[in-house]
């Protein structure tokens, strides 16, 4: 791993963003719900292991009926299960979000914790998703480490890491500050088009020049 121009980097990553017709969004979620923190959670929740447009089909329906979390936590978990039908493991996650709902209305005064020891206590909340939340509803400093984030930040070589948390942890070592918070929405999309978890389109990468895995590639071929 050599060090790498991460300014350059995040700018190039950026540049590709804003050309497109319609920017990503985090984790494909509706500007409103991430703002407020409670369906920031909640949505975050119901994205793990499932397709953006079903989180947001759930989410959406979820929040027609039950937008706080009393009345969540107030509802028959079969009527969560039913609203959210759309995403993976809906069972479950009926379960732990009509829990989340009742912790943070009886023992938060119905304020979502904003630290992330507080949001990491709640059921089904990891360092991936108490991060989305500091990140995107709070505007904390805060990585985001997904699926992509982890698998792209080790091609290029920006960290060496077996786990999500081993990736976060040294990229809070690499990326400065203030870009915490856009690492996860720009390599999101980039993972989803172009850096993709089988047959990256390396002719089509605007940052293959640092990239580990691109330079590994040529030179096997003998490029
Ligand atoms: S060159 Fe290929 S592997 Fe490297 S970041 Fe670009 S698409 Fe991903």
């Amino acid at each position: 791993m050599t060090e790498k121009p991460v300014d350059e980097i995040l700018d190039r990553l950026e540049a590709r963003s804003s050309q497109r017709a319609s920017p990503g969004s985090a984790i494909g979620l509706e500007p409103s719900w991430r703002r407020d923190p409670f369906t920031m959670l909640i949505a975050t929740v119901l994205s793990q292991r499932t397709r953006d447009e079903c989180t947001w089909i759930a989410s959406e329906k979820l929040f027609a009926k039950y937008p706080t979390p009393q009345a969540l936590m107030s509802a028959p978990e079969e009527s969560i299960a039913a609203a959210i039908g759309a995403v993976n493991f809906h069972k479950g996650k009926a379960r732990a979000i009509k829990e989340i709902a009742r912790i943070i209305h009886e023992e938060h005064d119905g304020i979502v914790p904003s630290d992330i020891d507080g949001l990491m206590a709640l059921p089904m909340v990891g360092r991936k998703t108490a991060n989305c939340v500091l990140a995107y509803a709070f505007e904390k400093d805060a990585i985001c480490v997904d699926t992509h984030v982890h698998r792209i930040s080790n091609r290029i070589g920006l960290v060496c890491s077996s786990s999500p948390d081993s990736t976060e942890e040294q990229l809070r070592e690499v990326v400065p500050r203030p870009r915490w918070r856009s690492v996860n929405e720009l390599m999101v999309r980039f993972g989803q088009e172009i850096c993709t978890p089988l047959r990256p389109k390396h002719e089509q990468c605007p940052i293959r020049e640092f990239c580990d895995t691109f330079s590994r590639e040529n030179d096997r071929n003998g490029c």
